[in-house]
């Protein structure tokens, strides 16, 4: 199967201002063309320093994306302080111990993948007395190595997710790396849709814009408007 559209590639030509722009153009655009509404844009700043970071924040991004909870905690309070308004989702895998530290810190998580989760997740928001936006992230692909819940053990981890009081709103996906990323998404897209699951957090540097054809509520972007990371 060919891909629907040609990915832009990543090159970091222009102003943060100018990259950010043209990005949300993209995304407007590949939406427009799948008849969806354009998907919130989470610039993810893993491995970047809050001085990479802050040429976006002026040129008006709000909502960021980390993948480690000690960095993301090392950084962005800083930022946030200088600015209101951010808003810090995260978007990798999660300790159960880190999970107090992530609920007050992040307004949504990105990577529900397990029974233990649930639980560490439901005492840190009982807790708190507030739970940020919740995705099931699902091993769309089958992948040995990949994080997130098999297919079949989907249904029953929303399941426990309600017992436990969590609300869930969507589910996230990272497709195999060396595939056409379309069928993965629809396929992601058509699981959200059978329980009843609005949000759709799919979709990275080399194929948002499929995603954002394919019904993404949210990309997660990031080489794309910082550049390459360096390898940690
Ligand atoms: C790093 C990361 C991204 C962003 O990846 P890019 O290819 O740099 O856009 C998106 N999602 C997750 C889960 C990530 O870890």
């Amino acid at each position: 199967m060919k891909k629907a559209i040609a990915t832009p590639a990543p090159t970091l030509e222009g102003s943060a201002e100018e990259r950010l722009r043209a990005l949300r153009h993209a995304l407007a655009e590949a939406a427009r063309a799948g008849g969806h509404a354009e998907p919130k844009l989470i610039a993810v700043s893993k491995s970047f320093k809050a001085d990479d970071i802050r040429p976006l924040i002026a040129a008006g991004q709000r909502l960021f994306g980390e993948n480690r909870v000690q960095e993301a905690a090392a950084k962005w309070p800083e930022l946030m302080a200088e600015t209101p308004g951010l808003e810090l989702h995260l978007v990798g895998q999660l300790q159960s111990n880190k999970a107090a530290e992530a609920v007050a810190l992040f307004a949504a998580i990105h990577s529900l993948d397990r029974s233990s989760l649930v639980s560490a997740l439901a005492r840190a928001c009982d807790a708190r007395g507030s739970q940020p936006h919740l995705f099931a992230q699902v091993n769309i692909g089958a992948e040995a190595q990949k994080g997130g819940v098999a297919i079949e053990a989907l249904p029953a981890l929303l399941a426990e997710a309600r017992d436990a009081g969590l609300g869930v709103s969507g589910l996230m996906a990272v497709p195999p790396l060396d595939k056409d990323p379309a069928p993965y998404f629809a396929l992601l897209a058509k699981l959200a849709a059978r329980h009843g699951l609005s949000g759709l957090s799919m979709g990275m540097s080399a194929d948002y814009d499929i995603a954002a054809t394919l019904g993404a509520t949210h990309v997660r972007v990031g080489s794309a408007l910082f550049g390459k990371r360096m390898l940690i």
